[in-house]
């Protein structure tokens, strides 16, 4: 049974909409896809661990230590239920996505590239997910291979089988767009990938707080999110990884708390996850993203998409109405993910003017700038959707949208 979201009821949830815009108006906070706002139970959670339980995790035989302890690995307890993978051995924390990347980067892909190995990723790639595989391909003389995109911003996979060689050794795929919005199949991706013995890498920081996550079902070698995009705290994220890859896997950092033995002549290190935890980790992150993924199975998940299909909806058919708006990306299949320009404004010009009627959003290439080439633009105006906003907030943005109008058009 579903029901719909009341996005008034929770609104309520999310202190920081309690306060007014400079403008005097009400905030209208249309920039999720960058970073979701946290609501009172994720603050309350990192709040709660400082002043109840703070101690280091792991270490510690006392009562505080044991407190922490049960904090982050209740954490990881939680996160490998939310994403269903089969062992909390395989919920790596790191810092956010990006850091995931780069440690499969390094961990894993690396050490199994040769020169003249491909690496395929797709046109839509969020630099966090290219830019660390073409780094990696500089490095060890290999290829890097983009699956193309059409002009609605739909991956052209007719092309992917005959991409797909003996020499890939890894593919790296985004499950959302965070620039034009679409939901790429990666269950079939994945199916591909796998037909060719191909380990395969799905980025989900823009899916994991809105779309169902079964790594098992799915048969991914690799996903990764951020605690930030999913109404958690900066700084904690997440790589999932098969046991068996996170076991052959090396660690990138070396420090307390990854190691079995150390002498002076020879180190060993622990299994994973914690071989590829050095250092004290975000404990107060891990209680804070506990909080937020039980927020959004409390909400839950097919209730929270249909409120975004319902918003999607509307504000496309409201921004489609407005003479000289241009959106890009029109996949059949779409997440709350609305790129345009708008006459001849610049994007930035557009953020700045609607910021003074309290309208947020994003203004840039998004991280994505062979995005914008592909379009020959520098920049969209982006819109992007989530539990908290109502189609009053749209309204609001086409209103401010209209002052854009009037000093460009
Ligand atoms: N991948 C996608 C699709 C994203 O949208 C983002 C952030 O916008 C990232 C990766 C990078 O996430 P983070 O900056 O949290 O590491």
């Amino acid at each position: 049974m579903s029901n719909m979201l009341d996005p008034y009821q929770i609104k309520k949830d999310f202190p920081i909409f309690s306060q007014a815009h400079p403008s005097g108006k009400p905030l209208t906070y249309l920039d999720s896809a960058a970073t979701t706002q946290k609501p009172q139970i994720v603050i309350n959670a990192m709040h709660g661990y400082y002043e109840k339980s703070n101690a280091n995790v792991h270490r510690g035989i006392h009562h505080l230590g044991n407190r922490a302890t049960l904090t982050y690995e209740g954490t990881r307890a939680k996160v490998q239920n939310f994403i269903h993978a089969r062992s909390r051995k395989e919920i790596v924390f790191t810092k956010g996505t990006t850091e995931s990347v780069n440690l499969v980067a390094y961990g894993f892909a690396e050490q199994r590239l040769n020169e003249g190995d491909e690496i395929v990723i797709s046109a839509m790639e969020h630099h966090s997910n290219l830019i660390p595989w073409q780094m990696l391909c500089r490095r060890k003389k290999a290829k890097l291979r983009i699956i193309p995109m059409d002009e609605s911003g739909t991956l052209q996979l007719d092309q992917l089988d005959e991409m797909l060689s003996e020499r890939t050794k890894m593919i790296a795929v985004v499950h959302i767009s965070n620039s034009l919005g679409t939901i790429n199949p990666i269950e079939d991706i994945i199916k591909l990938a796998h037909a060719k013995d191909i380990p395969i890498l799905i980025d989900a920081a823009q899916s994991a707080a809105y779309y169902d996550i079964d790594v098992q079902a799915w048969d991914c070698d690799f996903l990764v999110f951020s605690g930030h995009k999913v109404f958690g705290p900066t700084g904690i994220g997440v790589l999932y990884g098969k046991e068996k890859w996170l076991e052959e896997m090396v660690p990138w950092q070396f420090g307390g708390e990854m190691i079995r033995s150390v002498s002076f002549e020879e180190s060993t290190f622990a299994e994973s996850p914690q071989k590829f935890e050095a250092g004290t980790p975000n404990i107060a992150g891990a209680a804070g993203l506990a909080a937020a993924i039980q927020y959004i199975e409390t909400l839950g998940k097919e209730n929270i998409r249909q409120h975004l299909k319902a918003l999607l909806g509307y504000a496309t058919a409201q921004l489609g109405a407005i003479e000289g708006l241009r959106i890009y990306g029109n996949a059949d299949k779409k997440s709350a993910i609305i790129s345009f320009m708008l006459e001849s404004a610049h994007a930035h010009d557009i953020a700045t003017i609607i910021d003074n009627h309290g309208v947020a959003v994003r203004a840039g290439h998004h991280c994505t700038q062979p995005v914008m080439a592909f379009y020959g633009i520098p920049a969209t105006a982006r819109v992007s959707l989530s539990i908290y906003n109502s189609r009053e907030d749209i309204d609001r943005l086409v209103e401010a949208l209209e002052s854009v109008r009037l000093i460009f058009g």
